[in-house]
């Protein structure tokens, strides 16, 4: 495991120094460094491809432990290493979930035998994610969790959530919310609209969401506490959002792949993977999730990788499990709306896997600063595939994408200067 690397012609990216610029970037003993190797390094043969910082993803199921078929920490980690990422945030509702410090322990040692990403775990704000008992955050964070969330429901109680946000904030720690009303989104398996009647589903109203990001933000303001949205769907989210920053609350949120790539017109009753939670949103709300990417109103994408069993995702729509996985598409589906659409400088688009999600985890991002651990992936934007998830390396294959002509992928990965991930070894010569 060599860790002496010069990565050769490459167009070297970073939305931490605002460089755009071909160049080599070197890398001795794991970290970047100003002069070249003097030997025992490999080259990797960068002309043409992007070179950039390691992805961060802000939210992954990795299902550990719980339901170890779906997925697990190292398939997950595969799968992320596969997609770019270096740093990725998993969500709490294994089974059990991570509501002690022994849970994010566990989450931690799992992920460091495997290696491959950081895996960053959250904690439940609530013992079990039952919504009832706030669980001990600050435990948890010492044990190194870096944000809190019931991901897969809200805190419904306002004084809990206004609780747990009073102790999140005395740690300087990010509360995290998966903005959806249980009681108006009721038994709905997509987004309320002429669609849903038009298929005979049970569908979820706009306002399931909307109201909870009107409390999360009149909650923030009012104890000071950093507090993200997930999964943003809905514009009159973004809306919302944009006024909650312009007046200062230290709110922020993020965009899933396929909250902008695809919209409930699209949804296929006889294709499970278009049902995700929140549920894909109208043609308007598509054109005001990117117009809020693009306004630097949402900093951040997120996958919401979420891997589901066979079994799980091959039932009827109605009785099939929330979610899709993302891992593996995530650069090819946003490249390809906000970057290849013009929408984007590409610069801008690989803020919002990068600074973006750094800045609201508040974690540094530090680009190629010399001296620091090499986190490194190249994209290869000239040649585009099809999307097979046969080919996936998640245990998963609940993907919406499945035979899409995606413009860019990642082509290889570094997470310290060590080797993650890598495409094909033409890329690589020795000396
Ligand atoms: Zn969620």
């Amino acid at each position: 495991m060599r860790c002496n690397w010069i990565i050769k012609g490459g167009r070297v990216i970073d939305p931490v120094s605002h460089e755009d610029n071909v160049r080599d970037i070197f890398i001795r003993d794991g970290v970047f460094s100003a002069n070249p190797p003097a030997d025992n390094y490999r080259t990797v043969k960068a002309k043409g491809v992007l070179v950039c910082p390691g992805l961060t993803d802000l939210h992954v199921h990795f299902r550990e432990p719980g339901n170890i078929k779906a997925e697990t920490i190292s398939s997950g980690s595969l799968a992320a290493a596969k997609g770019g990422f270096t740093n990725v945030v998993t969500m709490p509702n294994t089974i059990p979930p991570p509501d002690s410090p022994e849970g994010i322990r566990f989450q931690i040692s799992a992920a460091t035998s495997t290696g491959l990403v950081r895996v960053i775990p959250s904690g439940c704000i609530t013992a079990k994610r039952q919504g009832r008992n706030i669980s001990d955050i600050e435990g948890m964070a010492k044990a190194g969790a870096i944000a809190f969330t019931d991901d897969g429901s809200t805190v419904s109680n306002e004084a809990i959530m206004k609780g747990a946000m009073e102790r999140a904030q005395k740690l300087g720690l990010l509360i995290m919310d998966h903005a959806l009303d249980s009681t108006l989104a009721g038994r709905g398996v997509m987004r309320k609209g002429t669609r849903a009647e038009q298929l005979g589903f049970e569908g979820i109203p706009e306002d399931a969401e909307t109201r909870i990001v009107e409390r999360d933000i009149k909650l923030s303001m009012q104890t000071g506490c950093k507090m993200h949205i997930q999964h943003i769907s809905s514009a009159r989210s973004v809306q919302l959002l944009r006024d909650a920053l312009s007046r200062g609350i230290p709110v922020s949120a993020e965009a899933t792949p396929h909250h902008i790539a695809l919209s409930d017109t699209d949804v296929d009753p006889g294709n499970t993977s278009y049902k995700v939670n929140p549920p894909l949103g109208t043609k308007s709300d598509v054109e005001e999730i990117i117009r809020g990417l693009c306004d630097n109103t949402i900093k951040a994408f997120a996958t919401d990788h979420a891997p589901h069993k066979k079994e799980d995702k091959e039932v009827e729509f109605a009785q099939a499990a929330f979610g899709a996985i993302g891992l593996e598409t995530a650069i090819g589906v946003t490249y390809k709306v906000m970057a290849s659409s013009g929408r984007m400088r590409i610069i801008d688009w690989l803020a919002r896997w990068t600074t973006g999600p750094c800045s609201i985890l508040g974690i540094p991002c530090v680009g190629f600063s010399i001296g620091t651990p090499a986190d490194i992936c190249l994209i290869d934007a000239s040649n585009s595939w099809t999307v097979k998830s046969a080919e996936f390396l998640s245990h998963a294959r609940n993907c919406p994408f499945e035979g899409w002509n995606l413009p860019a992928r990642a082509a290889l990965t570094m997470k310290a200067g060590r080797l993650t991930w890598c495409e094909s070894q033409e890329l690589l010569t020795d000396g």
